[in-house]
């Protein structure tokens, strides 16, 4: 295999889940870059539209990652389109920050069901395309809060170590079929969710990464890239921390 060619993604289908925004758009158009048709979701139709704008007609889809009938249309959708899935990227998260002494049970649940249960859901839901192709890469966005902690994000912390525990079972499951499951943890990455920080918030973040900077979306989704092609065939069950630093395993 050539250098080159260990990276090319020529002939497969992706679906990012929430590629609207922040690291799934980045990682929706870096998979587009190395040559797979990628389909990409957001909640709502404005979202679903932009993205068709950035990866062509019809790939910008409308999915709610709670909704498992809505889950299952989309893979039917895409699969129709473009053959069965090989590429998954579960990557749609929301944060509902509080401390654990005020967190409400629907601030719990409305994190769990849509980190962790919704990346199940559409996991499961493209499992039979990958078993008939004896092929998968299923990747989660984890995050380094679901191995250092921390205060305020309980529910989230949860959800992405969850994350992490699913993904190793199914690199169990599925691995004699040549399903590849892995999840990545990133640090701080500039987007909407880190843009919340106010500026000293974002300062004193910085002094804690040995690297001197927050990540960019591109960092995550080459990492996306890498364990999604030919060169990531022999890595399963493990987490990938892209971080800068500042959580060293
Ligand atoms: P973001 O900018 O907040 O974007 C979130 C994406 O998820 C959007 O596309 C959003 O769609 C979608 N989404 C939200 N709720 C959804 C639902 N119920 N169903 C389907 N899609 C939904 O997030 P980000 O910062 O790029 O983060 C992306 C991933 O990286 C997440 O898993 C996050 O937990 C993880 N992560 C981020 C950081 C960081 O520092 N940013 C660090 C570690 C891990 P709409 O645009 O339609 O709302």
């Amino acid at each position: 295999m050539s250098a080159i060619d260990s990276y090319r993604l020529d002939g497969k289908c992706a679906l990012v889940t929430g590629a609207s925004r922040g690291i799934g758009h980045a990682t929706a158009l870096w998979l587009k870059e190395l040559g797979a048709e990628v389909f990409g979701t957001a909640t709502t139709e404005g979202g679903a539209e932009a993205i068709s704008e950035s990866l062509g007609a019809g790939c910008g889809l409308v999915l709610n990652v709670t909704d498992g009938e809505a889950i299952a249309a989309t893979v039917a959708e895409v699969s129709g389109q473009a053959g069965p899935i090989a590429i998954l990227v579960n990557n749609a998260a929301i944060t509902r920050d509080q401390l654990l002494m005020r967190m409400k049970d629907e601030d719990w649940d409305d994190v769990l069901d849509t980190n962790l249960r919704g990346a199940m859901r559409v996991t499961r839901a493209c499992l039979r395309g990958m078993l008939k192709a004896r092929f998968g890469r299923i990747i989660g966005i984890s995050s380094v809060v679901g191995y250092a902690g921390n205060p305020g994000q309980a529910n989230y912390c949860a959800a992405k170590a969850g994350l992490a525990g699913f993904s190793r079972a199914v690199a169990h499951e599925l691995g004699a079929r040549g399903i590849t499951a892995n999840v990545i943890a990133p640090g701080f990455i500039d987007t909407d969710m880190t843009r919340a920080l106010d500026e000293t918030q974002r300062d004193r973040l910085k002094g804690t990464i040995p690297l001197g900077r927050l990540g960019e979306p591109s960092d995550i989704a080459a990492c996306v890239g890498f364990l999604a092609g030919p060169g990531g065939a022999y890595i399963t069950g493990q987490t990938v921390h892209v971080n800068g630093g500042m959580y060293m395993t």
